[in-house]
């Protein structure tokens, strides 16, 4: 079986904020010894190997006043000479001078794949027309672009931001940029996030973060929109390894064809065409 893991955080241990290392170290004690190894990307191939794992998108974060500054270049770098890993770029436009200008060389320069925006930890709402440069380049790059949507276990991120229902304009404006809610607006946002991937047909709701015990009861319909959701473990920041999520979501009473868009087909599509 094949898996694609669209949502990983490499990076040092030192580019992580203070209150980031915190939660981190509160699901696991180990966590900054573990971003040792992680510093090694052939270290971290063969984990995600080992965990079942076919390809992992990695995720740049340029968020510092709240999570973590994990500069895009760190990231191409990164990636640069291991097949399986797939690295994203990100951008803060309140940081950014010319955001539009950066994606471009993140992409055409650096090899990049996509974008990752963090609204609720950059204080901007995703529907800004600040923003809109940047998604007209996304859509003439044609690179996914994944937004942080729902809570966080961050202190000092702002969840306005990260309304799902945000995105609506995004997606309306923007009808050929592939749009990725992350978390499916988790908390209380999941009826929303839902429904937008159901109604845009550029809009993909993942289950990062989200436990896959729970997914029936956030998603009861979740089989209706098989072709629209895909799998994340959010990985160093999950209690439990990425094996055993990707085991927990296999035994989900879900037909394997369900099963098998959600871990790879959908993915796929997305970042291989
Ligand atoms: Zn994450």
């Amino acid at each position: 079986m094949k898996v694609i893991d669209f949502h990983i955080h490499a990076g040092t241990w030192d580019m992580n904020t203070p209150s980031c290392q915190e939660s981190m170290l509160k699901i696991n004690p180990d966590a900054e010894d573990l971003h040792l190894s992680i510093e090694d990307p052939e270290w971290l191939r063969d984990f995600l190997i080992g965990e079942g794992v076919t390809y992992a998108v990695i995720l740049a974060e340029h968020a510092p006043a709240t999570s973590a500054y994990c500069p895009s270049e760190w990231v191409a770098d990164y990636c640069k000479d291991i097949e399986i890993l797939i690295p994203f770029a990100c951008l803060n436009p309140l940081m950014d001078p010319e955001p539009a200008h950066k994606l471009v060389f993140y992409v055409k320069e650096l090899g990049m794949k996509g974008l990752k925006l963090l609204p609720s930890y950059c204080f901007y709402f995703p529907n800004d027309p600040i923003m809109y440069p940047v998604y007209k380049k996304a859509e003439e790059l044609k690179i996914p672009v994944i937004f942080h949507t729902g809570s966080s276990d961050i202190s000092g991120t702002k969840l306005k931001y990260a309304d799902p229902l945000l995105l609506d304009d995004v997606a309306t404006d923007f009808p050929e940029l592939t749009i990725i809610m992350a978390h499916s607006g988790r908390g209380f946002w999941y009826d929303r996030a839902f429904f937008l991937s159901r109604h845009h047909k550029n809009v993909f709701m993942d289950i990062t973060g989200l436990p896959p015990k729970n997914l029936l009861k956030y998603f009861p319909e979740l089989e209706r929109n098989s072709e629209k959701v895909i799998f994340g473990s959010d990985w160093p920041g999950v209690p439990k390894g990425i094996k055993s999520n990707i085991e927990a979501i296999c035994d989900l009473p879900l037909k394997d064809s369900t099963v098998e868009n959600i871990l790879y087909k959908n993915s796929e599509r997305i970042l291989f065409g």
